[in-house]
Parts: C-alpha cells; sequence; structure tokens
C-alpha cells in the first residue's frame, strides 16, 4: 500500500450517515444471543470494563469471553465488503480493525481467558450453542 492511501480521506454525506448509523451499545445480534444465553440460564457480565477489549459477554468463572462481531466493521468473510468511495481508507480501517481484534484476543488468551467470536450473521441458537458448549468445557476443567 502507498504512502497516501493510509491518510484517512474526507468523509462524505453517505459515508457519515453509515458511520452515524453505527450503534455503540449493545446490537441487535448481541441482544439475540445474550436474550439466548438467559434463557439457557447462563449468566455473565457485558462490557466486562476491566478486561482487554470490553467483550460483549464475559464469563469470568469459566474465563470464556465472547464478541460479536458486526460483519462490515470485522471483515466478515462471507458479508465482508468495501465502500466504493475512499476505497484506500476504508481498507485501512477495516484492516486495523481485525489486527485490534488479533491484539484483544491475544491479551486476554495471556490472561487465561478463551475467546469466542460469533458474527452477527450467526442464527443466535447456533452461537448460543457453540459459547455453551466451550463454557460447559471450560467449567468442568476448572473444577477437575
Ligand atoms: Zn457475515
Amino acid at each position: 500500500m502507498d504512502r497516501k492511501s493510509a491518510l484517512p480521506a474526507p468523509l462524505n454525506a453517505a459515508t457519515s450517515a453509515r458511520l452515524r448509523r453505527q450503534p455503540r451499545a449493545s446490537t441487535k445480534p448481541e441482544l439475540a444471543l445474550c436474550r439466548e444465553l438467559h434463557r439457557r440460564g447462563l449468566r455473565f457480565r457485558v462490557n466486562h470494563p476491566r478486561l482487554p477489549g470490553r467483550p460483549d459477554m464475559a464469563f469470568t468463572r469459566a474465563r470464556v469471553a465472547v464478541f460479536v462481531d458486526g460483519c462490515f466493521w470485522h471483515c466478515c468473510p462471507e458479508h465482508g465488503t468495501l465502500p466504493r468511495n475512499n476505497r484506500d481508507w476504508w481498507q485501512a480501517k477495516l484492516d486495523r480493525n481485525v489486527a485490534r481484534d488479533r491484539a484483544k484476543d491475544a491479551a486476554l488468551a495471556d490472561l487465561g481467558w478463551t475467546v469466542l467470536h460469533v458474527w452477527e450473521h450467526e442464527a443466535p441458537e447456533a452461537a448460543a450453542d457453540r459459547v455453551e458448549a466451550e463454557w460447559r468445557r471450560r467449567v468442568s476443567s476448572a473444577t477437575r
């Protein structure tokens, strides 16, 4: 990538609107997964402030952290896209997001946590199956 493309480009109106639409608080897929996990009797902290990356869900005893990743912002292999305007700027920004995700994973792993990433496109039941399975595995190995 050349030097120029690493610099931020001014945002046009459509891009600014897209950014404004991105919620900062819990997203719909997050809430759906939370509800499904609660329904199964699992309890967890939401956006644990003292953990790297403030995971969307943190099972403190089992030390399992869950992030629900948006398909656009985290470059889902199925739905990740690059806006046509300011392509290089977006490419650099999204690359940084992915690099930050991996850094958070590494920081949590250093603290003995298992990290699960769920795509926003995943069905909440299937995602909850994965989370619950990992939680059970970790809880049973912790008490052995
Ligand atoms: Zn996706």
